[in-house]
């Protein structure tokens, strides 16, 4: 039997009379971009996550890089944010033409460490996006803190955490925006492609709503050269459909991981961290262990699928060379990247299937 990283068809499966209404009616309207469904999404998103405003758009990459456009962020200005992370949130930085600047991870968390934020602040930074990795948020009261005295924004990318809290507060509810991704595989996932933007800040909701659409705030009537980045309505439709779903998705994942937890504590296997006064989603169960790929090659030949997120920290991709930072910078996430391995979670995964992929693990440990 034959374990998989993640299992659509079968969460699919649960909903499918919805979504195959969705279909119909999207058909029948032929409401194919925006439109009411969208609308009705960012209506539910915003409720759901506690802000007054949601704007939906394509991607998660585009709903950071239409946040650092409305915030006017450009050619040399800075942008903070971690090295361990996916390329997205770096990529919208360079997007718009800004530098990233990096600062390491928390070894427990593996998120933005605050103590490093404030030496990397300089007159030229302009915003700082921690990332709320693996569905646990980043520790925000310092990040916010250090970030208001010198009255920066903070946004957050929340593309891995979907209905994550920190100390009650819902992810994308306590920065100047939250970023989301509705990838298919994120713990709110469309069928294609999907992002969102969540906000307080009316003005920055109607500068990202004309930045989606052309720049435009009536049809032929452009205030500014905007982008095509707007969601579409097939999209809203099915994402109205899953947010039903989530809260208790979300539970599944993290009995799936409590599970995992047992089962490497006190073992050769670190599992990972979850904080007291924070609510964890677990869009990923990320374990350490000194001999990764060993044990990575193990799961393999027993049909186990794995992942590595990620393997290369962003200060030593080819693609951010120019940036001129060295091997050594970083060392947290240097480290970090040599050492975790992301094991099967979904929602719905069966304990057996937990209880199997744990069992070969502690077996690799113990004959490696
Ligand atoms: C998925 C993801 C993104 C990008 O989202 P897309 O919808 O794939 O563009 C950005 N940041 C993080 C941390 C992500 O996991």
């Amino acid at each position: 039997m034959t374990i998989p990283f993640v299992d659509l068809k079968s969460l699919h499966a649960e909903v499918e009379d919805e979504l195959h209404q969705v279909f119909s009616r999207v058909l029948d309207s032929s409401a194919f971009v925006l439109g009411p469904e969208v609308k009705q999404f960012e209506k539910m998103f915003a409720e759901y996550v506690g802000t007054d405003h949601c704007v939906a758009v394509n991607t998660g990459t585009a709903a950071l890089h239409l946040v650092l456009a409305s915030l006017d962020v450009g050619p040399g200005d800075e942008v903070i944010t971690v090295p361990h992370t996916f390329i997205a949130t770096a990529e919208a930085i360079t997007a718009v033409g800004a530098r990233p600047v990096f600062v390491d991870i928390d070894p427990v968390s593996f998120t933005m460490n605050p103590e490093l934020l404030e030496a990397a602040i300089t007159t030229r930074t302009r915003a700082i996006i921690p990332v709320h990795l693996y569905g646990q948020m980043a520790d925000m009261d310092p990040i916010l803190k250090t970030a208001d005295r010198h009255g920066i924004p903070v946004i957050e990318d929340a593309c891995q955490a979907h209905g994550a809290e920190y100390k009650g507060y819902k992810a994308g509810s306590m920065g100047v925006a939250g970023c989301f991704s509705f990838y298919p595989g994120k713990n709110l996932g469309a069928c294609g492609e999907g992002g969102a933007v969540t906000t307080n800040d009316a003005r920055l909701a109607r500068r990202i709503e004309m930045w989606r659409d052309h720049g435009s705030t009536r049809k032929y009537e452009h205030a500014f050269p905007g982008l095509n980045m707007r969601m579409e309505g097939l999209q809203g439709g099915i994402l109205s459909v899953k947010l039903n779903h989530l809260d208790r998705w979300n539970r599944e994942r993290r009995q799936a991981a409590a599970l995992y937890t047992k089962a490497f504590t006190g073992t050769e296997i670190t599992p990972p961290a979850e904080l007291d006064d924070r609510y964890h989603v677990y869009h990923l169960y990320v374990i350490q262990a000194e001999n990764r790929e060993y044990l990575r090659n193990q799961l393999t030949s027993a049909g186990i699928e794995s992942g590595l997120h990620y393997p290369i920290p962003l200060h030593l991709q080819e693609a951010y060379s120019s940036l001129g930072y060295r091997r050594g910078a970083f060392p947290v996430a240097e480290r970090v990247a040599n050492h975790i391995l992301s094991l099967p979670i979904y929602p719905g995964i069966a304990s057996e299937a937990v209880a199997r992929v744990a069992s070969e693990l502690l077996e690799g440990c113990r004959v490696n």
